[in-house]
């Protein structure tokens, strides 16, 4: 493997020298990955997970009495730790408010590890150059880098190739850009789009604003009681009429798991394509788009521990090199003249610009990190840790928490009674735990459940039980009346959710 030239001072241990390993390594990992067309094994980390599992950590402080998931941490499972993982988050080890931090707030976004943040000032301090037309070596490596990233994101989600990612911004500008594409070509007056009442506003708006312009319908598809997607209506609602499903692998409010290999099978029989946001489900379970038969899959970096203002729409190769260029710009063409423009192929033809180069190498390192990891293991800690928050926080008075669903990942949203959900994020946030509190950006679903707001919980990998008892603490404190200071006024529920 080549060593790229990076000229820069060689101090040892100073934060630059880091960067510049950072960069190195993020070259050499490009080049390395390129060459694989996917994410590398998990063989690094198994080595330290494993010397982690021998020296665990001692118990820490709890509420008494309660059981406690997987032992003192509640997290370790074979080779996963989350106490190790913590370690390397720095934002995971500030305080607020006087308190250390609880970041139970990952449904909005994830943290960032150390392998992250130094591949972006690696990215920065060494690396910066723009891509795809640079004739220097700077060009070219960026140029291995945005392109690495894009394979490790083939590999995230199982697709063959990684020329069926398209880069964008986030999960919201992956829905927006199938509305604008195949959207616009392939809908028109009379056709139905299938949005389940449980989506965020981002699978749900894009495609009010399709049907406007195309004259197609949205038609909601109810929940059940319990919160689950009522598949009997679904089946009833399916027709030829259908062109396109659209789904939320994993909801922002529920933290329910859609079972979308079924659903995509239905829908198949009706000749209607589906969309799947991945936006909830991808830094909590592995993703096998070929598997679900998914037509469209997004997501976005900054839930799975990368930079915000990166992510991925993955569309079946057919369906992709079908898709009209719905910007035009630099870097999606092939020939430009004034008398027509020749355009790239996928998934260059649906990136116009510059794109987010340093986004992409972070999300590249971010992947790399999370695929190395044990995940099974982390699966089994999550899985844990939300049903031992759920029946924790099952002993706070007047305490409901939204759906009953089994399947659940890693979201708990929840009413206290007689107290306005900002008022109990910001009794929180006097504590050190960061919630949401608010709409979730899926009013829909809150309106299911006879309310307007409620209060988020929502967990990641490296969160223990510990922050969990600090959670229910902070709540069974508040509902004694321990909090004499005024509500602040309620807030809409902004972005994030
Ligand atoms: N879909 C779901 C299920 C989400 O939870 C979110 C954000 O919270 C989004 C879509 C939108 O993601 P982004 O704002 O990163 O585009």
């Amino acid at each position: 493997m080549t060593t790229p030239d990076v000229d820069a001072p060689a101090v040892p241990s100073t934060p630059d020298s880091a960067a510049q390993a950072a960069h190195r390594a993020a070259v050499a990992g490009a080049r390395q990955a390129t060459r694989q067309d996917a994410p590398p094994g998990r063989d690094a980390y198994a080595a330290d997970g494993a010397r982690a599992a021998e020296t665990a950590a001692s118990p820490e402080p709890s509420l008494a009495d309660r059981p406690r998931p997987g032992g003192s941490s509640g997290g370790r499972s074979g080779l996963f730790s989350a106490e190790e993982v913590r370690a390397e988050f720095p934002a995971l080890h500030r305080t607020v408010n006087g308190q250390p931090l609880a970041w139970l707030d990952n449904g909005a976004t994830t943290h960032k590890p150390h392998r992250v943040i130094e591949a972006l000032t690696g990215y920065y301090s060494y690396g910066n150059s723009n891509i795809h037309r640079g004739a220097h070596t700077m060009a070219r490596e960026a140029t291995e880098a945005y392109e690495a990233s894009r394979a490790a994101v083939a590999g995230l989600l199982g697709a063959s190739s990684a020329q069926d990612v398209v880069f964008v911004r986030g999960t919201t500008e992956a829905v927006n850009l199938v509305a604008q594409t195949w959207g616009r070509d392939n809908l028109g007056p009379g056709d139905d789009i299938l949005v389940p009442v449980l989506e965020h506003h981002s699978n749900l708006v894009p495609w009010q604003l399709l049907a406007r312009r195309t004259r197609a319908r949205v038609v909601p598809v109810p929940l059940l009681p319990d919160g689950r997607l009522d598949q009997d209506a679904y089946a009833d609602l399916l027709s030829l009429r259908t062109r396109l499903v659209v789904v939320s692998h994993v909801s922002n409010v529920l933290g329910t798991v859609q079972p979308v290999r079924e659903m995509t099978a239905l829908a198949h029989r009706y000749g209607a394509r589906v969309l799947v946001d991945g936006a909830q489900a991808v830094a909590h379970m592995p993703v096998d788009v070929a598997e679900l038969d998914a037509d469209f899959y997004a997501f976005s970096g900054h839930k799975v521990f990368a930079p915000t203002g990166i992510g991925a729409l993955y569309a079946k190769p057919e369906l992709l090199a079908e898709l009209a260029p719905w910007q035009g710009g630099g870097n999606m063409i092939e020939h430009v003249g004034f008398d027509g423009t020749e355009f790239a192929p996928a998934p260059h033809r649906l990136e116009a610009g510059t794109g987010h180069i340093a986004g992409a190498v972070g999300l590249l390192a971010a992947l790399e990190w999370l695929t190395s990891l044990d995940r099974d293991g982390i699966a089994a800690h999550e899985a844990r840790l939300t049903s031992y928050a759920q029946q924790a926080l099952g002993t706070v008075p007047g305490l409901t928490l939204l759906g009953s669903a089994p399947d659940r990942v890693a979201v708990l949203t929840f009413t206290l009674a007689g107290h306005d959900p900002a008022h109990v994020a910001d009794w929180l946030d006097r504590n050190g735990i960061a919630v949401r509190s608010g709409h979730h950006c899926a009013q829909p679903s809150l309106a299911h459940f006879g309310v307007t707001s409620a209060t988020r919980a929502s967990l990641a990998l490296y969160n223990t039980a510990e922050e969990v008892d600090r959670l229910v603490a902070a709540l069974h404190a508040l509902t004694s009346g321990e909090d004499a200071t005024p509500p602040p006024p309620s807030q809409p529920g902004g972005p994030g959710g």
